[in-house]
This record gives structure tokens, C-alpha cells and sequence, in this order.
């Protein structure tokens, strides 16, 4: 899963040289559905019809989109030529494919095209209700944000891969200041309020490819790939001011001492940490909530770097 629950844009390249499936090998449907279903995951599925459709069409690009979770993967270029097919399982659209080309689909293509994608609905759709049921145990109910579980795998993930290309990453540990006097003062659902517009600012201030987590309560995670002390510390900063910026609104009915304009506010501390040689991504979090108790400790609404 990627941040709001959304894939991006995977750009898969067309199988130019490295299609397993040869252009002049005939079609062979039980192969191909064999190397469908010998997986679940969605993108896996997803190349492995494109290499097939490749071999067959020699197409220039193609989008597959969707439905419901509104996400989309493209590989290869527009092109003059295009066609759409939308793709249903048992009666349930699953979304659409669309493909590319310089010249004309001939009528016999198109038989040739709606096979394969007949073939491949059970796996596509085996596989992509995979990928949402993932997503969602790896998402914070209230915020959309991922959860400590995302954390684990995600960041666990992320480690290896930023050590393995010798780039950095840091992690932010984000805890809001006094917010149990807000639930106090203006009740659950407030709070509740405040957490998910937190959250929003969350994504705003920070960049598509950076993972954010709820932890519990009103504690976040942000783990920022590519980040290096000082940029993770500039990130923080503004990560603060936007947090102090976030409002939510109570009524009469939920206050019983409002602030100014029924807006309820809130400040953050902020625990920054980087990675260094052999760190675990437990012992990144430790550092960064060492950061952020210090952060607390001398005085709360401040960002902090880890030692
Ligand atoms: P500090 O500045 O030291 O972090 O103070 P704090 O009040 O934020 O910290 P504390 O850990 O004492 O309390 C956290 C509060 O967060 C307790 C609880 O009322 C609130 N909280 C935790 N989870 C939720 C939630 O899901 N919704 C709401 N509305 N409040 C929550
Ligand atoms: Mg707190
Ligand atoms: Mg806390």
C-alpha cells in the first residue's frame, strides 16, 4: 500500500526485450493463466497480462484503472490509436483497460484481446480484492492513514531499500500537545475532528512518497525516504507550524469553553531521527520518541533531533 491508500501511478514499461511471452510463441491460455494465478499479487498479475497482450498487439501504451478505489497503472506512451475495455467479473465491473497503438486494432485483434482479458478476470480479481484487503489492515480507521502495522512492514520495507542504495531516511515522531484537554473541554467527537484534520495536514505538508502513520491515540509517524537529518529537521518544522495552524470547529453543543470562533486548535511535538549504520527501524522509533519526550520535556510545540 502507498500513502491514502493510493498505488500512484506504477509505470510499468512495455516488455520491450524483456517480455518473457516471445511475439511469434503462440498463444498458449494454459500457461498463461498458470502464470496468472501462481500469484496475488495485483501488479505481478498486472505485467504478466501486459507481456501476454505485448506479444500479441506490439502496442505503444496502455492504462488499467479501478473501480471503487479509483487507482490507475500505465506502462509505454499515448499513441494515436486507442482502445477501451471495460473489465467485469461476475456480473461486477472491476475497472477498465485501455490500449495504444499507432495503427488500427483489426476486428481479428480485438477477438485476440477480449480471450486474454477473459482469461485474466478471475486472476485481476482475485488479486486486486488481495490488494484491498491488505490495504485496509494496514490502515487507521478514523484518519485513512496507516497504521502501526503499515509501519512495520512499509517501513521495514523502506529501510532495506533506502540502506541497500546508500540514500537516507528519517522518521518523524509527531505527538499532539495536551490533547486530552481538548476531549476534555469539547468532547470525543472534536477530538475525533481534530485527529482527521491533523491527519489532512499530515498529507498536505508532506510528499506523496513519504509514508504516514497513525500509531494510536494521537501520535503519528511520518518516514520520509531520501530525507537526511536536515532535511527531515526542515520537514518537521514545517509540519509544526502547519499542525499549529489546523483548526476544527465545535458547536455550542460540544463545548463548554470554546476558543476563539468555535475553532479548536491544537499544537505538536516533534521527535526527529535519521539512519545510521545498522539501525533497525525499531530502534529509528526509539530514537525519534527519545527526540520527541525531550521535545515535550523542554517545553512541548518544538521539533527535536535525536542523538
Ligand atoms: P502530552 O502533551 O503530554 O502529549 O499530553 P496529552 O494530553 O496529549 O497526552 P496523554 O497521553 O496524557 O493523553 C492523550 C489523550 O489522547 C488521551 C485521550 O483522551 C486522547 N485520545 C487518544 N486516542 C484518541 C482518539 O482516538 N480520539 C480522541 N478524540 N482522543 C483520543
Ligand atoms: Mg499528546
Ligand atoms: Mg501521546
Amino acid at each position: 500500500m502507498n500513502r491514502d491508500g493510493n498505488a500512484g501511478n506504477l509505470r510499468l514499461v512495455p516488455g520491450k526485450g524483456k517480455s518473457t511471452a516471445r511475439p511469434e510463441a503462440p498463444f498458449d491460455a494454459l500457461a498463461f493463466v498458470q502464470s496468472l494465478t501462481a500469484t496475488l499479487e495485483f501488479e505481478t498479475v498486472l505485467q504478466r497480462l501486459h507481456e501476454q497482450l505485448y506479444a500479441l498487439l506490439q502496442h505503444s501504451g496502455w492504462i488499467f484503472y479501478t473501480e471503487g478505489d479509483e487507482q490507475s497503472w500505465s506502462g509505454g506512451e499515448d499513441d494515436r490509436h486507442r482502445i477501451e475495455y471495460g473489465l467485469s467479473y461476475n456480473g461486477a465491473s472491476m475497472g477498465s483497460l485501455i490500449l495504444m497503438r499507432g495503427r488500427r486494432f483489426s476486428d481479428a485483434e480485438q477477438q485476440q484481446i477480449e480471450a486474454v482479458l477473459g482469461l485474466a478476470a478471475p486472476a485481476l480479481h482475485n488479486a486486486h480484492r488481495y490488494r484491498r484487503l491488505v490495504s485496509t489492515l494496514e490502515t487507521d480507521e478514523l484518519t485513512g492513514l496507516g497504521n502501526r502495522r503499515a509501519f512495520e512492514i512499509q517501513g521495514a520495507k523502506w529501510l532495506a531499500d533506502c540502506r541497500r542504495q546508500d540514500r537516507p531516511l528519517s522518521v518523524l515522531a509527531i505527538d499532539l500537545d495536551h490533547f486530552k484537554r481538548i476531549n476534555d473541554d469539547y468532547g470525543h467527537s472534536v477530538g475525533d475532528e481534530l485527529l482527521r484534520r491533523v491527519a489532512d495536514t499530515l498529507r498536505t505538508a508532506t510528499r506523496q512518497s513519504d509514508l504516514l502513520v497513525r500509531m494510536g491515540g494521537e501520535e503519528f509517524l511520518a518516514v520520509l525516504p531520501g530525507a537526511d537529518l536536515a532535511c527531515a529537521m526542515e520537514c518537521a518544522e514545517r509540519i509544526r507550524l502547519a499542525i499549529g495552524s489546523t483548526r476544527a470547529t465545535a458547536t455550542a453543543d460540544d463545548a463548554s469553553a470554546l476558543q476563539s470562533e468555535g475553532m479548536v486548535r491544537v499544537t505538536a511535538s516533534i521527535g526527529v531521527a535519521s539512519v545510521g549504520r545498522n539501525t533497525t527501524l525499531q530502534a529509528l522509533y526509539q530514537k525519534a520518541d527519545e527526540a520527541l519526550y525531550a521535545a515535550k520535556q523542554s517545553g512541548r510545540n518544538r521539533v527535536l533531533a535525536g542523538h
